[in-house]
């Protein structure tokens, strides 16, 4: 039986995500892109995602762990799949059986691979300043004797490193992004004679706003997605959300002065107002912190959340606005002359689009436009 999208439910427009693609390559410094689709490609549907880019050449993936590699593989994807965290040694058999390639993350990391047996394909990766995962890059000497020991006992496919502010335009972030850079391509030249084919160090502001001679690749994730790395930042013209969510009304009432909305009332009516009930909550993904500060889109207007956002359900203001029950409801996206993205949003609770997208759970249905 088909599933029918009248709770909560997002749509992804697949031609939106080639766009972004197209649109990112056309303005990066790199001429090859790796598709970032960890954590269901921020929500989007990794399969989906990675499906629509293979098809239009894209032949490099990232993911964060060793299950979102294998749905790939078993979804089909033929081009590499990277793994960019941990892989717990126990697991490291399907990294064979799948071919995927995993991130070395330290060198007690490397030896444990090595000591496996078979030869797994790797990526080692370098830190120059972001303090996560990689080789410390201000030793370079260091980080030769190990990326030559994994070329030896590994199948060591390249390296790379992780810019952490090259989504600032301040001045002190260029600098510490160029010298993050100007590492990297240190630790890249110590073993040039190697000729790993993958070295790559810039994310999807790096791609956008740096260059570096190190390395044709660009690890796009955000922008694929049509979202900003920082909320200060300007995209390219075409690169748009691909992702809309939306939901119903599904009651409309009249409250009168005196009375209060939801949980905990915090909400306190202070005259004879229409308020509507929407079909989505927190564990939706709907965060509790835009409880009386965000607002959803009916019919292009703007209606304020009132009260707190319950697991499943939250209210709004429809006083000034001309509405049904069961009309639609827009969470992001677009409705008249308004929009919300997912940038707004995260802006409104102190977040980033990155955690509002992934935060979308499971139940909210995905429908996929092309
Ligand atoms: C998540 C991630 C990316 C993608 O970053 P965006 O800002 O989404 O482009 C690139 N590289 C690494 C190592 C990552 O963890």
């Amino acid at each position: 039986m088909k599933k029918v999208l009248r709770r909560s439910w997002v749509e992804i427009s697949l031609s939106q995500v080639v766009e972004n693609c197209q649109v990112y390559q056309a303005h990066s410094s790199t001429e090859n892109i790796m598709a970032v689709v960890k954590a269901d490609a921020y929500g989007h549907g990794a399969v989906e995602v990675s499906k629509i880019l293979e098809s239009i050449g894209v032949c490099n993936f990232a993911v964060s762990n060793i299950d979102e590699a294998i749905e790939l593989r078993n979804a089909g994807i033929k081009g590499e799949v990277l793994i960019l965290g941990y892989t717990p040694i126990e697991e490291v058999e399907n990294l064979i059986r799948y071919d995927i390639v995993q991130t070395l993350l330290s060198s007690e990391y490397a030896t444990q691979l090595i000591n496996y047996g078979s030869k797994i394909k790797c990526q080692y990766a370098i830190d120059t300043g972001m303090n996560r995962i990689g080789l410390n890059a201000d030793d370079v000497h260091m980080c030769e004797r190990e990326i030559r020991r994994a070329s030896k006992y590994l199948v060591l496919m390249g390296m790379y490193t992780h810019l952490c502010v090259a989504d600032s335009d301040l001045q002190e972030c260029n600098i510490f992004t160029e010298e993050q850079i100007q590492k990297f391509e240190n630790v890249v030249t110590a073993v040039k004679d190697l000729d790993l084919p993958y070295i790559h160090c810039l994310n999807s502001a790096g791609g956008l706003w740096h260059r570096a001679d190190a390395g044709e690749f660009s690890r796009v994730g955000i922008a694929l997605y049509g979202l900003k790395p920082d909320y200060l930042n300007i995209l390219p013209e075409g690169i748009k959300p691909a992702m809309e969510w939306k939901s119903v009304i599904s009651m409309i009432k009249t409250v009168y002065a005196g009375e209060t909305i939801g949980y905990g009332r915090t909400y306190l009516v202070e005259k004879d107002m229409r308020i509507a009930t929407v079909s989505t909550g927190y564990a939706d993904g709907y965060d509790r912190r835009l409880s009386n500060k965000g607002y959803v889109l009916i019919n292009g207007k703007k209606a304020p959340i009132v009260g707190r956002i319950c697991m499943d359900q939250f209210m709004i203001d429809v006083s000034e606005i001309e509405c049904n029950i069961y009309d639609e409801v827009i969470l992001l996206g677009n409705s008249g002359a308004l929009s919300i993205t997912a940038d707004d949003m995260a802006h409104t609770i102190g977040t980033i689009g990155y955690e509002v997208v992934c935060s979308i759970s499971k139940r909210v249905q995905r429908k996929y436009i092309y």
